[in-house]
């Protein structure tokens, strides 16, 4: 068993990445799916970060850009951004990264399932005034999205008053879990050749 199924091994020390230290970041279905030394490489390569917190009670939950570095996840938009609004007085946040790998389809209804890689983070947000540091992780997060695009060569660089008008919140992760799928088809006739129906993986 490798460690990545081995639900009792210990994650390599990451001492930026806060891994699962508590119940609630313990994976209870498939717990040989959970891969806690792979927060880090699944938040490096994601694309949508769905940022929740409570607000007077009720759930809400967004789709965000973001930027990961060190523990930290980062996420902007305009000053009326509500989101951002209520992260300000450093309430808690929940955020969910996921990429989508494979469709698995089964010869079995209940055997069509997915490939994919995730990470839940939970943390608490500050909002970043310095235009410095806005600077720098704006620039960070293009060159993320856009690799090999050059500040003044592709794109002009964002004034100050830019900067002073884009909100940039930092949510620091204060534990997160990774978990993820990478297998065939789970149906229990999906390896009889001669069942009927099919059987197969659909890189996304
Ligand atoms: C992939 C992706 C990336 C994005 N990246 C950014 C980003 O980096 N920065 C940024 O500011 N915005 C981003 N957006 C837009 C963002 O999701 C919000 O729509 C936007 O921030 C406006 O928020 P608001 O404060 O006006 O809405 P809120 O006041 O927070 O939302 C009010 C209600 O509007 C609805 N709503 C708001 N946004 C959406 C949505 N995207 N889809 C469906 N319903 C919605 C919901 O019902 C919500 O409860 C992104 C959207 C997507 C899909």
């Amino acid at each position: 068993m490798d460690e990545r199924t081995d639900p009792t091994a210990t994650p390599p020390a990451a001492p930026d990445v806060p891994g699962p230290h508590t119940d609630r970041t313990r994976i209870r279905r498939h717990a040989d799916r959970a891969v806690p030394e792979r927060v880090e490489e699944f938040l490096m390569a994601g694309q949508i970060a769905h940022v929740a917190c409570v607000d007077d009670g009720e759930p809400r939950v967004i789709p965000f850009l973001y930027h990961y570095e060190a523990g930290h996840i980062y996420i902007h938009g305009s000053p009326g951004n509500a989101t951002l609004g209520l992260l300000r007085d450093g309430r808690s946040v929940a955020v969910a990264v996921s990429k989508l790998v494979d469709l698995v389809a089964s010869k079995s209804a209940s055997g069509h399932t997915a490939n994919y890689r995730s990470v839940v983070a939970y943390g608490t947000g500050r909002e970043i005034d310095d235009i410095a540091e806005k600077r720098r992780i704006l620039d960070a997060m293009t060159a993320r999205y856009f690799p090999g695009r050059a500040v003044t060569t592709d794109y002009e660089p964002a004034t100050d008053e830019d900067l002073k008008r884009m909100r940039l919140t930092d949510i620091a992760i204060d534990e997160a879990s990774a978990k993820m799928r990478d297998d065939g088809p789970p149906g229990p006739h999906d390896a009889e050749p001669d069942f009927p129906g099919s059987a197969f993986i659909a890189p996304v």
